[in-house]
């Protein structure tokens, strides 16, 4: 009998134990998943707030990519999945850039902004053709263009903005301003989740300086310079210097084209290997090419 009692104690105290340690374990598995609650969503909270499915469709340049499309001096490219549809440039020659808008699937009434480089005729030829489909834009410029090219660009119905200082276009989208002395050019910065894409029509104030600016404004890496970086008459040992300012900048891939001139090409192709994006008319890059 005494035993008995004595046995039930027993029992009685290890039930005690073992309900205070399941309270204790699950009240430590509880914190434990919070814990990895909290790190998953820190994880999955995106980093940097930029576009994320990017395209760039290169509709004018000197360079061919692909077949049946027309090339010829001068450049300009599409850039969607940003808030707004953007054409950088509009080449040397409408007939050509509406052609291979339309072989590439392109309608002009997509596009709702227009940058303008700079002023030379290889950059801004195709503008009037391309205005007479669609007046219905807005045409970013810089201020130093002629009164008389903001004044046809109005008469077509289009809005004129003269871009001085760096500026906001769109979400996500900006332009450096206009640099440089003897020819001012803007060039395009782009935010996306890989960084920033930094697109130039000729680099007159030279490329190095641009890619330096747009770091410089947008504080973030770089994750691609394209377009033509006027380099045709450069020497292998500016090239050379070039290429280890991109380095040294942290930019991931290159793409020089129209402008950049054969030797430069070449060279980049080498120093960047599987990070070189050969562009010419037709190419299209997306963010499956920046992984
Ligand atoms: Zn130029
Ligand atoms: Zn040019």
């Amino acid at each position: 009998m005494r035993i008995t009692a004595a046995f039930f104690i027993l029992l009685l105290i290890a039930g005690i134990f073992i309900l205070g340690a399941g309270v204790l374990l699950t009240g430590h598995a509880q914190r434990k998943e919070q814990i990895m609650n909290e790190e998953t969503e820190a994880i999955s909270a995106p980093e940097v707030n930029g576009v994320n499915d990017l395209t760039i469709t290169v509709v004018y340049d000197n360079n061919p990519y692909k077949e049946g499309l027309g090339t010829a001096w001068g450049f300009s490219c599409l850039i969607t999945g940003t808030e707004k549809t953007i054409l950088f440039d509009t080449g040397g020659d409408g007939a050509i850039l509406l052609n291979n808008m339309e072989k590439l699937a392109i309608e002009p009434n997509s596009v709702e902004l227009v940058v303008l480089s700079h002023i030379h005729g290889d950059h801004t030829g195709g503008l009037g053709d391309f205005l007479g489909k669609k007046p219905d834009v807005t045409v970013y410029l810089p201020k130093s263009f002629p009164k008389r090219f903001k004044e046809g660009v109005r008469g077509y119905g289009a809005k004129v903005i003269e871009v001085e200082e760096a500026l906001k276009i769109c979400e996500n989208v900006y332009s450096t301003g206009q640099l440089g002395t003897l020819i001012k050019e803007e060039s395009l910065i782009v935010r996306t989740n890989k960084g920033l894409v930094v697109i130039t029509g000729c680099a007159h104030p030279g490329i190095v300086k641009i890619v330096g600016a747009a770091k410089k404004l947008l504080k973030d890496d770089i994750v691609l310079v394209m377009g033509g970086f006027h380099l045709e008459w450069a020497t292998k040992g500016k090239l050379q210097e070039i290429i280890s300012a991109f380095k040294k900048l942290g930019v991931r891939y290159a793409g020089p084209c129209h402008c950049s001139g054969e030797k430069a090409r070449s060279l980049f192709e080498k120093h960047f290997g599987k990070s070189y994006i050969n562009i010419g008319a037709g190419r299209v890059i997306t963010m499956a090419d920046l992984e």
